[in-house]
């Protein structure tokens, strides 16, 4: 069982990376909708007949329940930080993204014109031009990019789709660094299959693919809440440490959350 959000707003909450951060949640409140199902997703494995029969809430819904919300947090010790997409699911997935993008921040510029838009997205869509468009306008986009070689990323994220290594982080070359790469660090097996994305190998090629598509930022981590497979193990902060250090070396900002 995974943990899914009944709201299509939801928080404020208090985010150790985005500070006081109110979540936008384009996908249905039943069940998650991804192009991945990654072995560690906090919503549970995605189940493809459900997801057939979901209704996405409409661009006017989230409209007016993110205006409701900012008006209330609209001057108080809570007005959001960071307006975050998240949830359950990918929000590039939502037909209407680009245009909800642009709503979202006509209201930030309304009511709290100092926060940030943050997205969290597996980058799975990058390479649709309405949805590179619509990243682009807002301010902290931040990628998934869960391992080095093709045959571990699969492994970990299950993609739904021919997923392509090379092409993905060709669509993650074309924010020209103004993007965050998000690396969760694990061990463990799935389906009866050893995975570690810690490996020197893959280490190395992990950074290999950062020295190319030059991130202004690449957090770290590793699992905080229960996954959907239970045969995982969390890294140690040391674990994740040296690995931080190793983006350092590249000049390249790395936070670590352990
Ligand atoms: S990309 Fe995010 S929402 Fe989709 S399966 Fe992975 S962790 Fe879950």
């Amino acid at each position: 069982m995974g943990i899914l959000f009944n709201d299509l707003v939801f928080g404020p909450l208090q985010s150790r990376r985005l500070g006081i951060s109110l979540g936008v949640n384009l996908m249905p409140k039943a069940g998650k909708i991804c192009s991945f199902d990654c072995i560690y997703c906090e919503c549970g494995w995605g189940d493809f007949q459900k997801e057939s029969g979901l209704t996405r809430p409409n661009a006017d819904a989230i409209e007016q329940a993110l205006e409701t919300r900012l008006k209330e947090l609209h001057g108080t010790e809570i007005e959001p930080e960071s307006i975050t997409f998240s949830g359950n699911g990918e929000p590039t997935l939502h037909p209407q993204f680009p245009d909800i993008v642009d709503r979202v921040i006509r209201l930030r510029d309304l009511y709290c014109p100092k926060a940030v838009i943050s997205v969290l997205t597996n980058g799975s869509r990058i390479g649709d031009n309405k949805v590179f468009a619509a990243l682009n306008k807002v301010e902290n986009n931040i990628v998934k990019l869960d391992g080095g070689s093709q045959a571990c990323i699969e492994a970990i994220n299950l993609p739904h789709y021919a997923f392509d290594l090379t092409e993905y982080i060709e669509q993650m070359k074309r924010f020209e660094g103004r993007l965050t790469i998000q690396t969760l660090f694990l061990r463990g097996t799935h389906n009866g299959k050893r995975i570690d994305n810690t490996t020197e190998e893959e280490v190395s090629l992990w950074i290999g693919h950062l020295k190319a598509i030059k991130p202004r930022r690449v957090m770290l981590y590793v699992i905080e809440r229960a996954t959907p497979e239970q045969d995982l193990e969390k890294l140690s902060k040391e674990e994740l440490e040296d690995i931080a250090e190793k983006v350092r070396a590249l000049d390249i900002e790395a936070e670590i959350y352990a």
